[in-house]
């Protein structure tokens, strides 16, 4: 349950567990609506944005006394909806609950089970977050072979996508990211060319020109402050800079200043902010090349999953203090 709207980082106690009983034959409002048995759950920065009272945004704020809602796989329990049977798999909009009722079934995707893919990636590699990664970087970014690609929060659930696209696509791939763990993760396993651990750099600017000595042709930026503004320094001539989210900015009531913006003049940088979800349009086209590359072994994916609703309230604040490793997943249940 959400408690109420906060102004700096979440915490664990701006949510709170209850315990309610489930009559398996709630009576369905809507005609069309369902009722699911969730299995995943994902854990989004975006969520962050929707704990504030805040109506001017892409997506209303969540409701206090309510439970949370976010992206998830669920099961389907009971329907009257033609469209949906039970014990088909679905992916969308749901509640941070063990059971929910879904009203707005048309935001729904449903899933094909398949051996070679977990369902939990339809939240991860397959949901939002991975396409987030193929619009942003292909439509985004236009990538040309042989370019210098810089992306930040690059372990993430976003990141580590992004800089494998640009190695599939003959791109020189540096990532920074907030732990040893995280740089060898990139390095030994995610294909990157080179990693580094931005909080050991007193210095953002001089490590971008040891790590591109020739300059930046494309920055993904996934954290927004300090790194966009070195980054900034570092672009080439023609750069693109995919302005992805602002991670390291969101809780701040004063997001620091970005002082490099004459390079955008000077170096004829195309700086560009995106959502995903003006993309959808080649949803299907991602689904299929993401899934044939993953089957084809030429890409991997990695989930940080924690078990059971309770765990959801630390792993969601854990994404704002760097603690997921992968993709933050919760499994409420089992398939
Ligand atoms: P991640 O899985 O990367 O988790 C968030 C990560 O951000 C943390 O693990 C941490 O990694 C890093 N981080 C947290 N706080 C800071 C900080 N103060 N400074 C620098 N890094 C920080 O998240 P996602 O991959 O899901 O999302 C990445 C970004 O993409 C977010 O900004 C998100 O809002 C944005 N996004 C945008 C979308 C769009 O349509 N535009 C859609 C989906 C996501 P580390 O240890 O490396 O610091």
């Amino acid at each position: 349950i959400f408690k109420g709207y906060i102004d700096d980082l979440p915490k664990e106690t701006d949510m709170e567990l209850k315990l309610s009983k489930i009559d398996p034959n709630i009576p369905l409002q809507a005609s069309s609506a369902i009722l699911v048995k969730n299995l995943y759950l994902s854990c989004d920065p975006y969520m962050r944005g929707r704990m504030r009272d805040f109506h001017g945004s892409y997506i209303p704020p969540f409701r206090p006394a309510l439970p949370l809602e976010g992206f998830g796989v669920s099961k389907v329990i009971h329907s009257n909806n033609p469209n949906f049977k039970p014990g088909d798999f679905v992916c969308g909009f749901t509640g941070w609950e063990e059971y929910s009722v879904i009203q707005r079934t048309e935001q729904l995707r449903k899933i094909q089970p398949d051996d070679h893919i977990p369902l939990s990636f339809h939240v991860g590699l397959l949901g939002m977050p991975g396409f987030t990664a193929y619009a942003g970087f292909y439509e985004v970014c236009s990538p040309q072979k042989g370019e210098y690609v810089f992306v930040s929060a690059a372990s993430g659930a976003v990141g580590q996508l992004v800089g494998q696209l640009a190695k599939l696509h003959g791109c020189y791939v540096v990532g920074s990211a907030g732990s040893q763990e995280k740089i060898d993760l990139l390095k030994d396993k995610l294909g990157f060319d080179d990693a580094f651990n931005y909080k050991e750099e007193s210095d953002l600017d001089a490590a971008l020109k040891r790590y591109f000595p020739q300059g930046i042709d494309i920055y993904f930026d996934n954290v927004g402050g300090e790194m966009l503004d070195a980054a900034l320094l570092n672009m080439r001539i023609h750069g693109r800079i995919a302005v992805c989210g602002m991670v390291s900015q969101q809780s701040l009531s004063n997001p620091k200043g970005i002082y490099n913006l004459f390079n955008l003049i000077s170096r004829r940088i195309k700086m560009q902010g995106f959502l995903q979800s003006d993309y959808l349009h080649l949803y299907q086209r991602f689904l299929e090349d993401v899934s044939s590359y993953y089957k084809q072994g030429k890409i991997f994916y990695f989930e940080d999953m924690n078990e059971g609703l309770e765990s959801a309230p630390a792993a969601f604040v854990g994404l704002f203090y760097g603690k997921n490793v992968g993709k933050q997943v919760i499994r409420v249940a089992h398939e």
